[in-house]
């Protein structure tokens, strides 16, 4: 009986931490999913992925931080 409960538990922490892994991928498939984005500097909507990005309201050239959001390119 108690080797049941020790393989459920195991079973459990496996699952648990297959969970605590999907969880941590979570954010990427969130940014990859994502199809607009605002401009930092006025807040309007636009279409990413166009290059030199360049808000097309107030014509802010715009770059991307190490972690892939839009940031005001300073140069
Ligand atoms: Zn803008």
């Amino acid at each position: 009986m108690w080797l049941k409960l020790l393989l459920l538990a195991i079973a459990v922490w496996i699952a648990y931490r297959y969970v605590q892994k999907l969880r941590r991928k979570l954010p990427d498939w969130l940014r990859a999913s994502r199809q607009q984005e605002r401009c930092p500097s006025c807040g309007q909507w636009m279409q990413p992925a166009n290059a030199p990005l360049q808000c097309p309201k107030c014509g802010e050239k715009l770059g991307r931080s190490p972690d892939g959001r839009l940031i005001i390119r300073v140069n």
